[in-house]
């Protein structure tokens, strides 16, 4: 069966490849260590018993608590909660953070809730995971459909249940009930950070470069407009609905503005206008995005766009992954042979990850940062691993991908070794 999951470790069998890697260890990282299933019960607005499913899945904890974001969506299940998972971990260890890596999420479509009901849902998602989260177990974050208003529900129910004030437990959090200045546009920054380092690597100016961006939500919508601020051009945007075209260039900010002062908010949180609304300009499909003759292809929505089935379609000269798992194995490699770069999603998007540990540590200490020391901490990190694989992928003449892979893999082994394996028990 060809699963997501199954696709995602594609990638990791290919850094193997290029390491001597104890076998005992590529036997560890195929499996996740827990999965938990729930199922939970919300009273609707209107009397009736709902009952949601809900997914938590802890993939590896041998470098620190495990972490990971969650995601309201309907096609949430258990293969694509294992997959980010993975892909977590990976993430943890490639942007150096003492964090194993995991993922939750619960199938539902949040638009069709109120906000009564969504609180509902998302408080008792807690309650039924209450006893495998926790500061220094499993600390979550929002994703796809999740805010800093559902992660402040969220914390507020563990406080409940545990009797205290733990607010290390989730990220992600508002900023006034103890988040993180810059938490909020810190996927998007990372990913710009990232961009830019890679640009400057290649003596392109900014200037010179036409973006399109696919996904115009947290991370699209950040990422386009510190984008734009930095000088690159963006061409076209696109949502869940469809996308806009502008040779001139396009204002995401202004563009956000219409879409949440237009339109009323489901449950107060989400926002069905789309930048189709925009009828000012030329109007493509999601289709056409990805098709789009720029410079960078940015895709900022969800796993699985470039597949082999589109992959011949694209013209762009680099993909930025913004959106976890958004080129699959099989296309990835066409892209490489078609020396079309991919700056992959374990680096390019850990920008919120390395914030949600920024903000844990604020947490921890009960020291709370400028949001310009918080942002100075994101830029060191995040340009600090690109700098080493964007090397390690020139030297060995590799896809910036598996560069990526096995930096962070070489961490993970480090720390299973250190806790014993086959050959250190032979050994020692
Ligand atoms: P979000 O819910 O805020 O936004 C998702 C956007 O994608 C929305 O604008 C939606 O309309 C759009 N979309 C959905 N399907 C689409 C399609 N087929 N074509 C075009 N647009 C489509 O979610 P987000 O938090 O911005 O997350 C986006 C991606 O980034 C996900 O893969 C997520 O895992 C990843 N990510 C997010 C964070 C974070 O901090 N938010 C961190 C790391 C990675």
């Amino acid at each position: 069966m060809n699963t997501l999951f199954l696709d995602a470790q594609t990638h990791l069998k290919a850094a193997f490849s290029y390491i001597d890697i104890s076998e005992d260890i590529q036997k560890r990282l195929k499996y996740p260590k827990k999965t938990t299933l729930v199922s939970i019960p919300v009273r609707m607005d209107d009397g009736r018993l709902e009952v949601f499913e809900g997914y938590r899945v802890q993939f590896d904890n041998t470098r620190g608590p495990t972490k990971g974001g969650i995601r309201f969506h309907p096609s949430v299940d258990l293969d694509e909660v294992t997959s980010l998972s993975f892909w977590m971990t990976i993430k943890c260890a490639v942007a150096g953070l003492p964090f194993g890596g995991a993922k939750g999420g619960i199938t539902v479509d949040p638009k069709t809730l109120s906000r009564l009901e969504l609180e509902r849902l998302s408080r008792g998602y807690i309650r039924a995971l209450a006893d495998v989260i926790g500061p220094n177990r499993d600390i979550p974050a929002p994703d796809v459909n999740t805010n800093s208003t559902i992660m402040g529900w969220m914390a507020e129910e563990y406080f409940e249940i545990v009797r205290e004030q733990r607010p290390d437990v989730i990220t992600g959090k508002p900023i006034h009930l103890n988040g993180s200045l810059g938490r909020e546009a810190a996927t998007g920054k990372g990913a710009l950070y990232t961009l830019l380092h890679w640009v400057k690597s290649q003596n392109i100016e900014p200037e010179n470069t036409r973006i399109a961006v696919q996904g115009f939500g947290n991370a699209g919508f950040h990422f386009a407009r510190l984008a734009k601020q930095a000088g690159f051009k963006i061409v076209a945007l696109s949502d869940s609905r469809g996308g806009i075209y502008s040779e001139d260039g396009l204002d995401p900010e202004r563009i956000m503005h219409h879409k949440k002062t237009r339109h009323e908010l489901k449950a107060m949180l989400y926002c069905d206008a789309s930048v189709c609304d925009e009828a000012e300009y030329k109007q493509i499909s999601n289709a056409d995005l990805l098709k789009q003759d720029v410079d960078v292809l940015v895709l900022a929505a969800l796993e699985n766009q470039v597949t082999e089935k589109n992959v011949a379609k694209v013209k762009a000269k680099v993909i930025l992954e913004v959106a976890n798992g958004p080129v699959s194995a099989g296309a990835d490699d066409i892209l490489f042979n078609n020396n079309i770069t991919v700056l992959p999603d374990v680096l390019v998007n850990a920008g919120g990850v390395i914030v949600s540990y920024l903000e844990w540590v604020q947490n921890k200490t009960g020291l709370y940062w400028e949001e310009s020391e918080v942002n100075e901490r994101l830029k060191f990190r995040i340009v600090r691993e690109a700098e080493t694989i964007f090397n390690l992928a020139r030297d060995k003449a590799l896809s910036l991908r598996t560069a990526a892979y096995i930096h962070g893999v070489a961490r993970i082994a480090g720390a299973i070794k250190e806790k014993g394996t086959r050959e250190y028990f032979q050994n020692g």
